[in-house]
């Protein structure tokens, strides 16, 4: 395990833009304030959700798609630069209107809604590649 301390510097609330990308708004406010690292959570409900699910032994990510509306019951993630670039790795539980749930690595779907409350470190995370996992993991 690796570890450092983090120091929270400044804590945003914002309201995502309808008919925007989930991930993209994050990043957006991401670049807003500066932020070369931070934790999120965030809530509301989307359209058109692209879900991955990293396939551990291919060493691949598997897309799945879901053309429906879906309440965003849960959703964390973090900032951190990739590729020279603010990276927002999103988690989210989302759900159908029967209540049952779909979970996973979010990587875009459209806001209907969105509201998020993010922390901004003073210093920056990077990614890089992680040989054993073949993720890009912090350093
Ligand atoms: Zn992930």
């Amino acid at each position: 395990m690796d570890y450092r301390a983090v120091e929270t510097t400044d804590e945003y609330v914002a309201r995502l833009s309808t008919g925007a990308d989930w991930r993209a708004e994050i990043e957006a406010l991401a670049e807003e304030v500066e932020a070369d690292a931070g934790w999120f959570t965030a809530l509301g409900s989307v359209r058109d959700a692209e879900m991955w699910f990293y396939d551990q032994e291919k060493k691949e990510y598997e897309p799945v798609y879901f053309d429906e509306h879906l309440e965003v019951a849960a959703c964390v993630g973090n900032v951190s630069i990739l590729d020279g670039e603010r990276f927002a790795h999103t988690h989210a539980v989302l759900s159908r209107p029967d209540g049952t749930a779909l979970a996973g690595h979010l990587d875009s779907a459209e806001v209907f809604a969105g509201e998020v409350h993010f922390r901004k470190f003073a210093e920056p995370l990077e990614r890089a590649h992680h040989e054993p996992t073949d993720l890009d993991l912090w350093l």
